[in-house]
């Protein structure tokens, strides 16, 4: 072969001398070798100063129009007056701005061409390269009239969703109330209506899911993605079905768990409703419109945060998370924090309203971090606080000479989301609060129960994560799942991995999957939830049993720089690096439910004594 090559090389006439004189050829081909590594070396510095040049200009045009697209958004998300639509008509402007310029054919065609040359690079730039291609494949020029489509269809079928007046023996009520029906009545017949209620606005929903379907796989196909799930997913390195396998096996893993849970809460609401013990979960009968958090179904005595916090400040529950992450080495928050942050509800005679729904912000991609909350002293915006600052300081760590302004996120979309909650879990244990006097010293709790509230929302979680969403998304896209199957195969799905039917047949003029927020507007991206809290219980076991040397159920992390350097470890990369060498290199393992599960062995122990003698129905995998 390499023969043929050092002939091939030196070009036809060469043959005969070549096979003729062995030495001589030999002198060709070190000169030729020699000759063109020079070329080459050249050539590649040549190469990496253009993309870097590229890389450059795309970087400083790209952070103006982010920065304005960032703050129009805030505006309207911070300032919002009812029939008003100045802000959020300049939010869709600067929106529009923005996608024009990163899906713009003359920055897919450059970082393409780039990319060609992939060994003459250095690997941060092909990071960012690949980063801008990424960007643009949600926008492309190249798909124009579908892009400005799909943005319509995204804009009306939100407002379907969130217009949706829903009714109950056609009286209006709030999602909210459905909700408190859900987590509180023990009325079978309450209960049912609450939830067929819930499920109406699907039927507005069906068809625009169906157009979307078509819309979002069509604009990414010009950047060659199979769909657009495939697309959401190769923010991870992974296609898409090595992310349907990594999600199988947390489900493989945890599913001897999930039927024990499965089994108890079959029995134990039976007896709640005064019911036979059905074979599967009627949907119903959950304390959830998706089945998706069980944690209403038990109470934890002994520990109450409502109480403890009753007599601070709102102020003083954002401090107090501030003061968490300073006791670990991360530095106070900046003054713009604190001034530019909506952080309070605005009072019920303010002339504008504001989104109620917690996020961080990094609007410059800089120093620019903002929270919008609306903290009142109670346990909930107690662990939201902690949980929303765990975005904020790992925007702060990641933003560093080190990382490149493309690359400052997560090591993927799941490790923000993991940070946050594990703080929120690690503010909730009792040493932590007895240290902070948010609960009484040698308080009574029972830790079994505090134990199976944290499975009914975690584990019961997972099934519908892994499998009920993420496949239906999954066969939706990848699939091109038909239409007039939509609701037929929703259910296949809940039964399959979550154990659970519905209270009534359910045709196609339904559609009980656009019930779920997500499925509409956060699309295919639901796998990250689960990986998240996969994510988080393996980052606790490592600090708990590693660096704090405490058992995981009863952990302290305040104070502990140690604890701190662990996570800016993680934190500081961003996406510079790949997410999985990130986690192997600081807890020495590779993504798995297994610490999860040991975080649960107990309560499995206590589960088979429960239902010891009842009928197993869910089968095991
Ligand atoms: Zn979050």
């Amino acid at each position: 072969m390499s023969r043929v090559a050092i002939i091939g090389n030196a070009g036809a006439g060469k043959t005969t001398l070549a096979l003729k004189c062995i030495c001589i050829t030999l002198a060709i081909f070190l000169l030729l070798a020699f000759s063109s590594g020079k070329q080459n070396a050249a050539s590649a510095a040549d190469v990496k100063a253009d993309a870097q040049k590229f890389i450059d200009e795309f970087t400083a045009e790209w952070l103006k129009l982010r920065y304005a697209y960032s703050l129009a958004s805030w505006n309207s998300n911070t300032h919002i007056v009812e029939g008003d639509e100045t802000n959020s008509k300049a939010e869709n402007a600067a929106l529009e701005r923005l996608t024009t310029f990163t899906g713009s054919r003359e920055n897919i065609e450059k970082a393409t061409t780039f990319l060609k040359q992939k060994e003459k690079l250095a690997p941060l730039q092909v990071e960012q390269l690949e980063r801008i291609l990424y960007m643009a494949a949600e926008y492309p020029e190249t798909a124009k009239d579908l892009v400005k489509e799909r943005i319509a269809a995204e804009t009306a079928q939100t407002e379907k969703l969130y217009g949706f007046d829903f009714k109950i023996d056609g009286k209006s009520v709030t999602p909210n109330q459905i909700d408190e029906i859900l987590r509180t009545s023990n009325d079978p017949a309450e209960r049912r209506k609450a939830w067929l209620a819930s499920k109406e606005v699907g039927k507005v929903l069906k068809d625009g899911l169906a157009n979307l379907q078509r819309l979002r796989n069509a604009t990414v196909k010009p950047l060659g993605y199979s769909s657009y799930v495939n697309y959401q997913i190769s923010e991870y390195g992974m296609s898409g079905p090595e992310m349907m396998e990594l999600l199988d096996k947390f489900n493989r893993e945890l599913r001897p768990l999930y039927r024990e849970l499965h089994t108890y809460a079959r029995y134990e609401l039976a007896k709640r409703y005064n019911q036979p013990v059905p074979d599967q979960l009627p949907a119903d009968w959950l304390p959830n419109r998706w089945a998706q958090d069980w944690s209403d179904m038990v109470k934890v005595e002994g520990l109450d945060i409502n109480a403890a916090l009753k007599d601070k400040s709102a102020e003083w529950v954002v401090k107090q998370a501030e003061q968490f992450y300073i006791s670990l080495g991360f530095p106070p928050l900046p003054p713009s924090f604190w001034e530019k942050s909506s952080l309070y509800p605005v009072p019920a005679n303010s002339p504008f309203k504001k989104n109620t729904h917690a996020s961080a912000w990094h609007l410059d991609l800089q120093s620019d971090v903002r929270s919008l909350m609306s903290v009142e002293p109670n346990a909930d915006w107690y662990s939201t606080a902690h949980h929303e600052l765990g975005h904020i300081y790992y925007y702060i760590s990641y933003t560093n000479p080190n990382v490149p302004p493309l690359l400052r996120e997560g090591a993927n979309r799941a490790y923000h989301e993991a940070m946050g909650t594990m703080i929120g879990l690690a503010a909730m244990q009792k040493p932590f609060l007895e240290g902070r006097g948010l609960a009484p010293k040698n308080a009574k709790v029972d830790e079994m129960q505090l134990l199976l509230h944290e499975a009914l929302n975690y584990v019961a979680y997972m099934p519908f994560a892994t499998g009920t969403m993420s496949r239906f998304e999954y066969d939706l896209y990848e699939n091109n799942l038909p239409k007039d199957e939509y609701n037929k195969h929703w259910w296949e799905l809940a039964l399959k991995y979550q154990g659970i039917v519905p209270p009534v047949e359910r045709g196609e003029e339904y559609c009980d999957a656009c019930t779920k927020t997500h499925i509409n507007d956060d699309a295919a991206q639901y796998y990250d939830y689960a990986i998240a809290n996969v994510l988080l219980f393996q980052l606790h076991d490592h600090i708990a049993r590693k660096i704090l040397k405490q058992d995981p159920h009863v952990t302290n992390y305040y104070g502990n720089k140690a604890v701190g350097d662990f996570l800016r470890t993680i934190m500081r990369p961003g996406s510079s690096r790949d997410w999985r060498a990130v986690l192997r290199e600081t807890t020495g393992e590779d993504l798995s439910a297994k610490a999860m599960l040991r975080y649960f062995e107990p309560l499995m122990a206590y589960l088979k004594k429960v239902n010891a003698g009842r009928k197993y129905t869910l089968p095991e995998i």
